[in-house]
């Protein structure tokens, strides 16, 4: 436990997994008081590589749901990945969660998961959106979208992803830089689609058309569509309703100036991420490890997911706040998130040979 604790403070001093600063502000924490753990029910581990501030009133949920303690470490996907590898048999994570499907299928890559079957996950997460074996479980959606500038755009010329490479976005498109595990997992989905050939053009013709070098997160890409910087940008979904929800003057003008649109890709819906987790294959305490995952379904916690950081519940007929169900409807591609994992090497090499840093 000296050494988690050691860990916690070392990790804070790490960058997350979007490249961001670490506290992304999401809504207010829940104003109940932190839930008190009951030491008979034990603690459990977690890696994480989410980088939200919701995510608290998560923990706290589920050790009020379970008298189970919470001890968290934050780091981003790659340093999760190593830092397990390195522990070995002895590492004290119970359960790793990642941002990113591509993320996860790097840690059961790297056998670092335990195949886990949970009859109840099964039935509420949609199989595209899970590991096959049961090493990792999608918890809540999120979809990577095209934000735009509502004076200077119609919704039908953003309606494909082919849209940011096309010559109407010359010079008009901001986007983050290509080691990001959003853009990645994109990517991948992209290659399962067009094929390799027509996903490298499109990298090619997205570089063409930037409007400055790659940089910042993607609330940095949406606040420069308001600004002018550009028209379009990519980004998660949620960024985008965590600036409509946000009462500050400054994000109240973003979100008069900017929205979403869902663009298709290959006639089958909008590239759908995750955030998922999975019991780590040396889990100390794997018995609260399952109750972790079981809790992520729990309608309690998909709210949470859905309420205070504006990502879309796997579970379905989970309440949600109406400015996340006025965009909730949109038509996913059913494609399985497992493959973006496999996809990453060669997602990279595209974006490097199209010059997108
Ligand atoms: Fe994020």
């Amino acid at each position: 436990m000296t050494r988690l604790i050691a860990a916690l403070a070392a990790a804070a001093l790490a960058l997350t997994a979007c490249g961001q600063q670490p506290a992304e502000k999401t809504e207010a924490p829940a104003t109940q008081p932190p839930a008190t753990p009951d030491p008979a029910k034990g603690a459990v581990n977690l890696y994480t590589a989410r980088h939200y501030d919701a995510d608290l009133q998560l923990y706290d949920a589920f050790t009020r749901a379970t008298g189970i303690k919470v001890n968290r470490l934050e780091m981003n996907p790659d340093q999760i990945i190593e830092r397990m590898k390195a522990e070995g048999a002895s590492s004290p994570a119970d359960v790793v969660i990642m941002a990113d499907a591509g993320a996860l299928w790097r840690a059961q890559d790297a056998g670092l998961l335990a195949p886990t079957k949970i009859a109840e996950l099964e039935q509420v997460i949609p199989a595209n959106l899970r590991a096959p074996e049961g090493q990792w479980y999608g918890f809540s959606r999120r979809a990577r979208v095209i934000a735009y500038d509502k004076a200077k755009v119609k919704p039908e010329e953003v309606a494909t992803y082919e849209a940011l490479a096309s010559p109407r976005f010359n010079g008009q498109v901001c986007v983050r830089s290509a080691d990001n595990v959003y853009n990645l997992s994109l990517m991948a989905a992209l290659i399962e689609r067009w094929g390799p050939q027509k996903a490298q053009a499109w990298a090619k013709g997205v570089v063409a058309n930037m409007a400055r070098p790659p940089q910042g997160g993607d609330i940095d890409q949406i606040r420069a569509v308001a600004a002018g910087a550009c028209q379009v940008a990519l980004t998660n979904s949620y960024y985008f309703l965590r600036i409509v929800r946000s009462e500050a003057a400054d994000d109240q003008r973003v979100a008069q100036a900017v929205t979403l649109s869902f663009p298709d890709l290959g006639g089958q819906g909008t590239h759908v991420n995750i955030s998922g987790a999975g019991i780590a294959a040396n889990a100390p305490n794997r018995a609260q490890a399952e109750q972790f995952l079981r809790f992520l379904t729990t309608p309690e916690a998909q709210r949470i997911f859905a309420g205070a950081n504006n990502e879309f519940p796997v579970a379905a007929g989970v309440e949600t706040p109406p400015e996340v169900a006025a965009f909730a409807t949109f038509k996913a591609d059913p494609l399985p998130v497992s493959t973006y994992g496999r996809r990453q090497a060669e997602a990279q090499a595209i974006f490097d040979r199209a010059g997108w840093r």
